[in-house]
């Protein structure tokens, strides 16, 4: 055998698996040998002097995922853009009126609510963190895969053969293991592209996500370390292109209309750019020798920031359940009743919370008259109702659900609710 496991992909979801598993299993498991193979070049060591256009808002759940990783220790400190208020409000009404719901992280009891990372900090992070068991293996593609009852094998585009006695599919929301597996895909198009781009703002963001719910899709201005905002701007997609077309004065301007001059005046900074958004969930994400985590498994409407902590959360109960049972000497890594087992604890809340974000996404955005408006009137009474409150940032903070107990329970940052 080649390898205990191969990952297919390296982004964020497939390099923390093998960075977690390979943590998770020491010194147990001596031997374990772990294969990352990605399409895309390896990651660059230093980033580059500009703030990369994507980034993500990652959860303190996710945090102590990637600190189990050792990856987070990696992340240059002026790369983290930590968040402690969130404000959600309607546009319909005001930042700090009636239609909006407020989180904070002093009320919460504890020091932050999130931070915004860039996507290619991550990944550089995770790329040199740390190991021995882990190999890496960029700029390579699979071409066929083989699935027996002891082994798979894989075939890489050079021609070479790869054998493991698990094969995860973390290889994103076109996964090619999606495919070549069989498994198919509950999808639902928003007919909307977000935008995104980094904007300097007159006003201060005071370490605050803003996102607002405008009548044709949601607007966040998240808050970057070095004092910009990155804007993600979900709109349909004839509107999105409009605002790509824009020269820059009428895009700050845009913006700044959008975004109820929350911070002011906007001017942008970087050029801009474009995603089309797709819901897309597999309809399995085992079945024999071979798992799918991260966007491969589920991808996700972003208003919500979840999409990469979702992916984390998969991390985090495949490599915990693998580590137990690798304790057992010669136990195979590829044991169905393993997979089933992280099956049953991953699909229902990936799909609720898939669900969740398609039903937000509509509900603020609705034609039906008064929905919108009674939408919007929600996040004023979600605002006062403590207990319900609470929940919701536990669950958005990682601190809830299906995850292993030193996700949920992690000392110094425990959650609000913590159980
Ligand atoms: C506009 C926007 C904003 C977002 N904001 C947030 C946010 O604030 N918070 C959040 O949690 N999430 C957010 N997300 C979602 C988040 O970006 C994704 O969920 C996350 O990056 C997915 O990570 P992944 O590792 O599963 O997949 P990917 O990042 O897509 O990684 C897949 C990897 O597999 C490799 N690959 C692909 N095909 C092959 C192949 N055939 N062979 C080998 N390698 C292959 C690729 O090179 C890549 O490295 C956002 C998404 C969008 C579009």
């Amino acid at each position: 055998m080649d390898f205990d496991v191969i990952v297919i992909g390296g982004g964020h979801a497939g390099l923390a698996f093998a960075r977690l598993l390979e943590s998770l299993c020491a010194p147990r498991r001596p031997g374990l040998s772990i294969a990352v193979l990605d399409a895309a070049p390896a990651a660059a060591a230093v980033l580059p002097a500009e703030v990369g256009l994507r980034v993500v808002a990652v959860s303190p759940g996710s945090r102590t995922i990637l600190e189990r990783c050792g990856a987070w220790p990696l992340l240059p400190a002026g790369r983290i853009g930590p968040y402690r208020r969130m404000v959600v409000w309607h546009h319909l009404g005001a930042a700090d009126g009636a239609r909006s719901l407020g989180f904070d992280a002093a009320e919460a009891g504890v020091e932050e609510l999130g931070y915004i990372i860039e996507n290619e900090a991550l990944r550089s992070a995770l790329w040199h963190a740390p190991g021995s068991a882990v190999t890496l293996l960029p700029g390579i593609r699979p071409e066929a895969v083989q699935v027996g009852a002891d082994e798979a094998c894989l075939r890489l585009e050079d021609g070479r053969p790869l054998r493991s006695r698990l094969v995860v599919g973390a290889d994103g929301h076109s996964s090619w293991l999606r495919q070549a597996m069989g498994v198919g895909v509950h999808e639902h198009p928003y007919g909307q592209h977000a935008v995104v781009a980094h904007l300097a703002s007159a006003r201060p963001h005071r370490a605050t996500a803003w996102q607002r719910f405008l009548a044709d899709g949601p607007l966040a201005l998240l808050p970057l370390a070095d004092g910009r905002v990155s804007l993600v701007w979900s709109c349909p997609s004839a509107r999105a292109h409009e605002l790509l077309a824009m020269d820059e004065e009428a895009f700050g301007e845009a913006v700044g209309n959008a975004s109820g001059r929350v911070l002011g005046s906007l001017r942008p900074t970087t050029p801009r750019a474009a995603f089309e958004l797709v819901a897309r969930q597999a309809v399995r994400c085992t079945g024999q020798r071979f798992a799918l985590i991260g966007d491969a498994a589920h991808r996700i409407h972003p208003l919500a920031g979840q999409g990469v902590n979702l992916g984390f959360r998969d991390v985090a109960v495949l490599a915990q359940q693998l580590a137990e049972h690798l304790r057992v000497p010669g136990a195979d890594p590829g044991d169905a009743v393993v997979l089933r087992a992280f099956e049953r604890s991953r699909r229902w809340e990936n799909a609720a919370v898939s669900r969740a974000m398609t039903l937000l996404n509509a509900g603020f955005a609705s034609p039906i008259p008064g929905l919108a408006t009674a939408a919007g009137l929600g996040l004023g009474v979600v605002d006062h109702l403590d207990v319900l409150k609470r929940r919701l940032a536990a669950f958005a903070m990682g601190r809830q659900g299906e995850v292993p107990a030193w996700v949920r329970d992690d000392g110094g940052r425990r959650g609000p609710d913590h159980p």
